[in-house]
């Protein structure tokens, strides 16, 4: 049960990881990580050389410091708490504060961003030596990593997206990272001559995990860039510059923003044929991910580079659970597929709590492997997922961790604690879901995406999938406003394409031909931009809390 720096030794001077420093190889990795990992053990004055889940905070920039820093808090034995540089201060204070994390490390560039939260909190900090970015360092010696029983130990804490109230902090183990890395790892058929593109920001399951970790798994390459920039991503997949980028991972918003710039620079017919055929020949598989994937994106990434985009769904608290196949024709555009090999999944409903009740349910990662209890029909309900890639704890919530869990381990999403991070009353994290098709398909988060309106439950997922095909639409969020007659009623917030106008009257004539009557918006707001975060959500509550600050429900 080895953690994924353990791999490193064996892919020696293969090139790991190249970044705005150059390139920098497995055994450079391994050996810069083995010397800040002795440095930590040092400050730390830990004789053993085993901090025992001491929490160590770090904010490095996208390149090779982040590795180093995640993989020297590992080989001393700590949990790593990655930090994002664009968080504001008091967040920064209340990861350090509620991890309670013994050593922060810093990259170069960030000493002094970090300055005033580390006096302010007394905990000591390291700033990155240089030798982390380009040195040569001895060759480590025997013994220098202690052996240790890896099973169970804590290997990071993520703090969750924020999107439905206070982050919460999701302890995942080694054993927990390395079953979503190896089932990923066989379901996507990584090899060690894959090459992604990394753009994604590294406090996230979707670009720590599945964007970096897998490739370091199988002793891949993983170019990175310092953030996303939709004109270097097209650059890098035309360049016939070596390593190729064959492998590429990103949210929905980011394919949205390739296209707006597709749109702009790429006109020429021979252009367009070029970009397609490079993407097709050249890049093997392209993944979305973190939030749905609206379908006129997925259709429009399809004619311009001929990729039907791979969707998959996961959850800091879960790692991955579900993917569409490998096989591009095999995919359900709308659906997010089946288990990852070793996850199990289920759909219960109010009446279908109790264990005995009829359930889908996924054994083995094989795709045929449906097995579905006498009784069933498909509906929609709750999901639960159990396997090894689910967490072991909320960090120091006890009770919180022992609610999200049924008795026999299953883990709840809709029962995502968050009461003790002071957020919006009767904020939820779960999922809801819907087994049809032989696949599964998110409906959205029970708290804010099932609309429930005249005795009808609405997604709001779909109505916004359904509604993205406007001409005029460019981003639309669909949420719920409490209304006396209806319990809730149907409301779309609208940004809409440079130039075009939409009155309620076109919209609602429109959206009649395409989604039932109850589900069609009985309100448009519009708005300049529909507010995401980095990872391409959108926070409902507030979105709500600004059109309607005294309608809460
Ligand atoms: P918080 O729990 O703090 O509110 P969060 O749930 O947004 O934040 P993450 O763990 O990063 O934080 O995100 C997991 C959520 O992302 C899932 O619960 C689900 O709602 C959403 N998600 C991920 N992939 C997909 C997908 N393919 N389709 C729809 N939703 C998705
Ligand atoms: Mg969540």
């Amino acid at each position: 049960s080895a953690p994924v720096f353990t791999r490193a030794l064996a892919f020696g001077d293969r090139v790991a990881l190249v970044d705005q420093h150059g390139q920098h190889t497995y055994k450079d990795l391994y050996r810069r990580s083995l010397c800040l990992s002795r440095e930590i053990c040092r400050l730390r004055e830990c004789a053993s050389r085993d901090l025992r889940e001491e929490r160590i905070s770090f904010m490095c920039s996208n390149d090779v410091s982040y590795v180093v820093a995640q993989w020297a808090s590992w080989m001393s034995g700590g949990v790593a708490v990655p930090l994002y540089r664009k968080h504001p201060q008091a967040d920064l204070e209340y990861f350090i504060q509620d991890s309670r994390s013994s050593l922060i490390l810093a990259g170069q560039e960030y000493v002094e961003l970090l300055g005033p939260v580390v006096r302010k909190l007394g905990v000591p900090l390291l700033p990155l030596p240089s030798a982390v970015y380009d040195g040569a360092a001895e060759e480590p010696r025997d013994g220098e990593v202690p052996e240790r029983d890896w099973r169970d130990r804590g290997a990071m804490i993520i703090y969750t997206s924020g999107t439905t109230g206070r982050p919460k902090g999701v302890l995942s183990t080694h054993d927990n990272i390395r079953a979503v890395v190896t089932g990923l790892v066989h379901k996507w058929a990584w090899s060690k001559d894959d090459v992604i593109l990394h753009v994604l920001p590294l406090h996230h399951v979707h670009g720590v995990v599945n964007k970096l970790l897998c490739p370091l798994w199988v002793g891949a390459t993983c170019v990175m860039l310092p953030e996303f920039n939709a004109q270097l991503v097209w650059e890098k997949f035309l360049s016939s510059e070596t390593p190729r980028i064959n492998v590429f991972m990103a949210v929905p918003t980011i394919y949205s923003k390739m296209m707006d710039y597709y749109d702009k620079h790429f006109t020429q017919p021979h252009v367009q044929d070029f970009v397609r055929a490079v993407c097709e020949e050249k890049i093997r598989l392209m993944v979305s991910g973190s939030a749905a994937l609206p379908l006129p994106v997925l259709e429009k990434w399809k004619n311009i580079t001929g990729h039907t985009l791979l969707e998959r769904y996961g959850m800091t608290e879960i790692g991955m659970a579900l993917s569409n196949p490998l096989t591009p024709a095999a995919r359900l555009p709308g659906s997010v597929g089946t288990p990852l090999p070793g996850v199990e999944v289920r759909i219960v409903t109010e009446n279908t709590q109790k264990d005995s009740c009829p359930y889908v349910l996924h054994v083995e990662g094989n795709e045929k492997d449906t097995r579905v209890t006498p009784g069933f029909k498909e509906k929609e309900g709750e999901l639960l997922v159990r396997g090894p890639s689910v967490f072991r704890e909320y960090w120091d919530k006890p009770e919180e961790t022992k609610k999200a869990f049924t008795s026999d381990g299953w883990f709840k999403t809709d029962a995502a604690p968050c009461r003790c991070f002071r957020p919006t009353a009767g904020a939820k994290g779960g999922d809801t879901a819907m087994f049809k098709d032989g696949c599964y398909w998110i409906r959205g988060r029970t708290s804010v995406d099932i609309i429930k309106s005249g005795g009808y439950k609405v997604s709001a997922l779909e109505v916004e999938r359904l509604l993205l095909a406007h001409p005029s639409i460019q981003d639309v969020a669909v949420i719920g406003v409490p209304d006396v007659t209806w319990g809730q009623r149907v409301t779309a917030v609208v940004a809409l394409q440079e130039g075009h106008s939409l009155s309620h009257r076109e919209l609602k004539e429109w959206a009649r031909g395409v989604l039932a009557p109850y589900a069609v918006p009985s309100e448009l707001l519009l708005v300049e931009e529909i507010p995401r975060n980095q990872m391409g959500k959108i926070n409902k509550k507030d979105l709500l809390r600004q059109f309607y600050p005294h309608d809460q429900g």
